[in-house]
């Protein structure tokens, strides 16, 4: 990560390549800041790399694939052992880079890696998680076993929300696996992710099986139509996600493409009122609303829509500032862009005419006056046909709705463009059955408000917030980075068995 720099550089550090076990300076023209979102400083520049550096990723990979493929699995699963130790070891110094790349709290910033890290704590464990099956006697002297085999090159496309815990979700299982891989991380904040991607090579993942290149679209869609890459895990916008996988299932490749999300709590007035509202207050604005799995919606069942007031002073009492500050609460959005497009959607609901409970447009954070901060903002009365409905804002922006009946809720949750994730907060068993039966989303929370699955399950989504149709960890993503070859076979002992010969399907 330590490149030659031009003397108006001097002191930010040029993002680099990886490529075949080598941190390489990229010789493109394009680079783009990487930016503190509290007060703007750069703290690195990162190349938009050229197609030849894809190709000689790419290649490089393909050639460690012919060795890695056979590398016992007790040796993958010591790097992984190794990688888990290393990410403890290096957490809070990961999570100082992350918090000023990104911008979310230092203890945010350590929740991200520690939900990576839970990853590559389950990756130990691919021994049994790889493990065909196996039928003896399924004809005479006949037995059939099926053999899980890693399939190649595979690539990750990578959002800026979650530098940690999302790369963490991609690299560690493809190439446990046997795979080997090409990362392309959020061009926003890299840098967090390469130190996790330093700790991978120095826990022994050999030369050319993980390997990174930096950029955006060009990268994307050379990774996305390149002729040596056979599986792609992607995770960002649903805009970009459907472009991807469209893309890449053109091209002939495995794709999961995990996309945009309008999380919805239903509150039923018969749930706890106080644990209820904390809990959607931090849902709503923790990590300044960037999380896939942020609550930004609030569904009023009946009686509970008196619980308004309540959200509205809870949410006003939380503390805006930068995230590296002590009992911060809501950080930053990450750029200037961000901020703008939030701001544009609370004027639009205001426009609109939703009813602004709790305005954070104007917040002042003393001493990060160029940060890009937005508060805790609040909306009632919303229709479904308002934009701060429609769209994702992906900012700490809570817009609430009301309805009379759990049924009413759940075909409002149900008709949204996204299903990501969603909760139900109340104290009725049969309330909580009915909705996890009937609601249509990835992530189900009841009396929790922010489900993401642990990694022995998987994260999953339907509608616009997922395409195809394995998940990116847990069992189901063995399956995405694993072929299956069924091995049907038969062993003659003695010369003198003759069956004759057989013309038809039968075995026998
Ligand atoms: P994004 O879609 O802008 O970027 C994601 C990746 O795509 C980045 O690596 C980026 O460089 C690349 N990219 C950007 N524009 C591109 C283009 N035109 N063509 C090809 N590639 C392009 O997403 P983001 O803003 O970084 O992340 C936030 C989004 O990610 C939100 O929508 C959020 O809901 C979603 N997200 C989803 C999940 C999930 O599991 N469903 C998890 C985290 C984030």
């Amino acid at each position: 990560m330590n490149a030659p720099q031009s003397p108006d550089q001097a002191k930010v550090e040029q993002v680099k390549l990886l490529i075949d076990g080598q941190w390489v300076a990229s010789s493109t023209g394009e680079w783009r800041d990487v930016v503190n979102p509290a007060t703007q400083q750069v703290l690195a520049r990162v190349p938009f790399a050229t197609v030849q550096e894809v190709d000689a990723a790419v290649a490089a990979a393909q050639r460690a694939f012919v060795s890695w493929r056979d590398t016992p699995i007790g040796a993958r699963m010591r790097i992984m052992l190794k990688l888990q130790a290393l990410i403890r070891e290096h957490s809070k110094r990961i999570a100082q880079v992350l918090s000023a790349e990104q911008g979310k709290t230092l203890a945010d910033a350590e929740g991200d890696i520690f939900r990576g890290l839970e990853v590559v704590e389950h990756a130990a464990s691919i021994g049994t998680l790889q493990m065909g099956e196996f039928a003896e006697n399924v004809a005479g002297g006949v037995d059939t076993y099926t053999l899980r085999q890693p399939i190649g090159v595979c690539a990750g496309i990578t959002p800026f929300n979650f530098p940690a815990m999302i790369p963490l979700w991609m690299f560690p299982m493809a190439i446990v696996c046997g795979n080997t891989f090409v990362l392309k991380p959020s061009e926003q904040d890299p840098l967090s992710t390469l130190l996790l991607v330093e700790l991978a090579l120095e826990a022994g993942v050999p030369p050319g099986v993980l390997n990174v290149v930096h950029g955006g679209k060009q990268v994307v869609d050379a990774i996305c139509t390149h002729k040596d890459i056979k599986a792609i895990s992607f995770v960002g916008s649903t805009e970009v996600g459907t472009h991807v996988y469209n893309l890449a299932s053109q091209h002939g490749k495995r794709v999961q493409s995990m996309m945009g999300a309008k999380n919805h709590a239903v509150v039923l007035p018969d749930a706890n009122r106080t644990q209820t509202v904390n809990a959607l207050v931090g849902a709503a604005f923790g990590a300044a609303g960037q999380r896939c799995m942020a609550t930004s919606v609030a569904v009023l069942v009946g009686k509970a829509r008196e619980w308004l007031p309540d959200i509205k002073a809870a949410a006003s009492k939380l503390k805006v500032n930068a995230g590296s500050e002590p009992g911060t609460d809501v950080g930053p959005v990450v750029s200037r862009r961000a901020k703008e497009r939030v701001l544009g959607l609370i004027e639009s609901g205001i426009r609109e005419g939703a009813k602004l409970e709790l305005d954070g447009r104007d917040v002042k954070v003393p001493g990060y006056e160029q940060g890009n901060f937005v508060g805790p903002t609040l909306f009632s009365g919303v229709t479904t046909d308002m934009q701060v409905y429609t769209q994702e804002i992906f900012g700490p922006v809570l817009v609430t709705l009301e309805v009379d009946t759990l049924d009413e809720a759940i075909a409002l949750v149900n008709a949204n463009p996204f299903g990501n994730g969603t909760g139900l907060f109340t104290q009725s068993g049969a309330a909580a059955r009915k909705f996890q039966s009937e609601i249509d989303v990835g992530q189900v929370g009841i009396n929790i408000p922010i489900p993401v699955p642990v990694p022995f399950f998987s994260f999953t989504g339907s509608r616009g917030s997922k395409l195809g149709d394995l998940g990116p960890y847990g069992k189901q993503v063995v399956q995405f980075y694993t072929q299956t070859k069924t091995v049907t076979a038969r062993w003659f002992d003695d010369d003198s068995v003759n069956d004759g010969v057989n013309t038809t399907i039968s075995l026998r």
